[in-house]
């Protein structure tokens, strides 16, 4: 083990071949289609093993808004509605409680790697001090909980209950929301918070359904199998098994301190190795907190997006391996401003960004030989690729779980697990005999909607049908032809992927604004006009900004799997083009003014939207 931290500054060029050769060994034909549904012998990965569903009677009456989905996008929505006066609310979650991600993540472990002082939503209205820097899977679930207590949204919700369809009703002006529960509930508007990445996907690997030994997703975490709980038990159950799991992201990462403490013999199935940076977490000083002024968080939101997305300020807030690189670019770039005096450029800021990067990976790599003894695992451990090729991870017990004599690390060198049988796996051509197998393979990512039902909007047009041709939108929120409607995501507003909840809490604001300006004036309908839709998705088209990264990239879901994405995909993908500080300000602005630009909201009486008619937009 090495244990020096001195880092010789890399040979920019073997460092591109050898990215390039790690890539290419990992590149496969059939991309995305690698991977396959849980279904058969594995349906029950979809299925909500944490909530007994009970027998109720179906609901058939009518609400102001609905909101589909129980996760920080729903709950930010109920909450600025309910701020906004707007209380005649109804969440419907196919999960047994709100917390969406953080209902169904409870592997040991888990935790948020984004300082919980701007990723967990409304900590001033809820009055909550988060209690860790970073915080864990649990309280994340307990924040969404009290969102929930304190916004009064419990009270109508409809939980264990899956929305099959959502039909607008041009008679009417509402929507019709059907269920797997025989409910019909009409709605005035309709908030869809469904995210982008909850359906537990696995790997297509030969042999897969024929395992005889105990398997599930890390998103349903079996805890009467594995014994403990998320709050960090031991797996007492585990003391005697073979244990395996299937891949090396950012939960696997998570995952693998607490199987590797409690297993009899824990195996570790690598094809791409994550890049792991140091965590620091630490108890949040409660005189520090008392002492923030009204208003901290959105200081802390627009400090952190600014720092992240190459802004320029002078304090840095947040301090963490996620503004690391971005400030190391920034004093790049202003040493060379000062000291050659060249100007500032986009060629500055990129040549800036690679030696940041090089140098940032260079470290990273050089931090394993540091911590792992074995050096062949400590090799095998080193990630070749930019930063943000792959998801950035942050821990500081995951590297030290190979130290362990009972963890052992299977790399694939990229090719990944040749075979599973009824004994356990096959990989780089050795047998693994096991009695668990965990699949840490991630979800099915769907960018624009991932929605399961389909959604019928005026004129019997399908969101699907809207979209053959990729997303449509304005601001990411609101689509023409479905009126009274709106998305709470990221795609086509700031796509800001490191602090995903930031781009929530400014939808929901935003949403809340209209819902309660149509209201107001007595609207039945809102909606996005045509050209204000065309206006907003043709900035997309030459816009490079976009969620769909590199396909110089080792592969992965970040980009495509190294597929070159297609103009649908990339549409789907694609974040404002200057950038989520700039989207930030121009909602906030367009809310605020009142005018609400490219909606067109129309009174009881008047003409329906969808012809083309004059509307009876007032401005606020
Ligand atoms: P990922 O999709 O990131 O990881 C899947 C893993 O499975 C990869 O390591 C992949 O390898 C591996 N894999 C797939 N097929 C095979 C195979 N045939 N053989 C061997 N290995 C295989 O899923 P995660 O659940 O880890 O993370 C998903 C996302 O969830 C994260 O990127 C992040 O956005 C989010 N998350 C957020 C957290 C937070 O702190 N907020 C915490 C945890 C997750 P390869 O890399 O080669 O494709």
């Amino acid at each position: 083990m090495n244990t020096t931290n001195a880092v010789e500054p890399p040979d920019r060029t073997a460092l591109r071949a050898r990215y390039r050769a790690e890539r290419d060994k990992r590149l496969r034909s059939d991309g995305s289609d690698q991977y396959i549904e849980p279904t058969g012998r594995f349906a029950h990965f979809r299925e909500d093993t944490f909530t007994e569903r009970v027998e109720r009677d179906p609901v058939t009456d009518e609400v102001t808004v609905a909101i589909i989905g129980g996760g920080f996008a729903g709950l930010t929505t109920g909450a600025r509605l309910a701020e906004a006066g707007v209380t005649d609310v109804r969440l419907i979650e196919g999960g047994g409680d709100v917390g969406g991600a953080w209902y169904w993540n409870r592997y040991p472990g888990a935790m948020c790697d984004t300082a919980a002082m701007v990723y967990l939503p409304l900590l001033e209205e809820t009055g909550h001090m988060p209690t860790q820097k970073y915080t864990m899977g649990h309280e994340n679930f307990a924040h969404a909980q009290r969102i929930a207590t304190h916004y009064g949204l419990y009270q109508r919700a409809l939980f264990s209950t899956e929305v099959t369809s959502l039909e607008w009703d041009e008679a009417t002006s509402r929507w019709l929301i059907g269920t797997d529960r025989g409910d019909a509930i009409r709605a005035r508007f309709v908030a869809m918070g469904t995210g982008p990445m909850h359906r537990p996907k696995l790997p297509g690997i030969p042999g897969l359904d024929t395992f005889e030994g105990h398997c599930f997703h890390t998103s349903r975490w079996d805890y009467p199998y594995t014994g403990g709980s998320p709050s960090g038990e031991p797996m007492d159950r585990l003391a005697d098994k073979r244990v395996g799991i299937i891949g090396t992201g950012a939960t696997a990462v998570q995952a693998i301190p607490h199987l590797a403490r409690d297993s009899g013999e824990l195996f570790v199935f690598q094809r791409t190795p994550s890049s792991i940076d140091v965590r620091n977490n630490r108890p949040t000083d409660p005189a520090e907190f008392d002492a923030l002024e009204a208003g901290w968080q959105r200081r802390w939101l627009d400090n952190f997006a600014t720092l992240q997305t190459g802004g320029f300020t002078d304090e840095d807030l947040v301090m963490d391996g996620w503004t690391d690189i971005a400030k190391r670019i920034r004093d790049r770039v202003v040493l060379e401003m000062t000291s050659t005096g060249e100007a500032f450029t986009p060629e500055l800021v990129a040549r800036a960004y690679e030696d940041s990067d090089d140098e940032k990976m260079t470290e990273i790599r050089a931090r394993v030989d540091t911590i792992v003894a074995d050096e062949s695992a400590a090799e095998a451990l080193k990630p070749w690729y930019r930063q943000l090729c792959k998801r950035p991870c942050f821990h500081d017990e995951y590297l030290q779980a190979y130290n362990r004599p009972n963890t052992h690390l299977v790399d694939t060198d990229g090719q990944g697990v040749e075979a599973i049988d009824a004994a356990g796996m096959w990989a780089a051509g050795e047998h693994y005999p096991l009695d668990c197998l965990i699949f840490a393979s991630g979800f099915d990512v769907h960018l624009a909607h991932s929605a399961t039902y389909e959604t019928t909007g005026r004129d019997g047009l399908s969101l699907s049908e809207h979209w053959v041709d990729g997303m449509c939108s304005l601001h990411g929120t609101h689509v023409a032809g479905f009126p009274n409607l709106f998305i709470v995501g990221l795609n086509q507003g700031a796509n800001l992927i490191s602090n995903v909840t930031h781009n929530l809490t400014e939808a929901a604001t935003s949403i809340a604004a209209v819902v309660a300006h149509a209201l107001t004036i007595g609207a039945l309908e809102v909606e996005a006009t045509a050209e204000a839709e065309q206006a907003w998705v043709a900035q997309f088209e030459s816009s490079t900004r976009g969620f769909l990264g590199n396909p110089d990239c080792t592969p992965g879901y970040y980009n495509n799997e190294g597929a070159e994405p297609t103009p649908a995909q990339r549409l789907n993908a694609s974040g404002y083009p200057d950038g989520p500080v700039a989207f930030f300000a121009l909602i906030d602005r367009w809310r605020t003014s009142g005018s609400f630009d490219g909606l067109a909201f129309r009174a009881p009486g008047s003409a329906p939207l969808g012809g083309g008619a004059t509307t009876a937009h007032e401005p606020g």
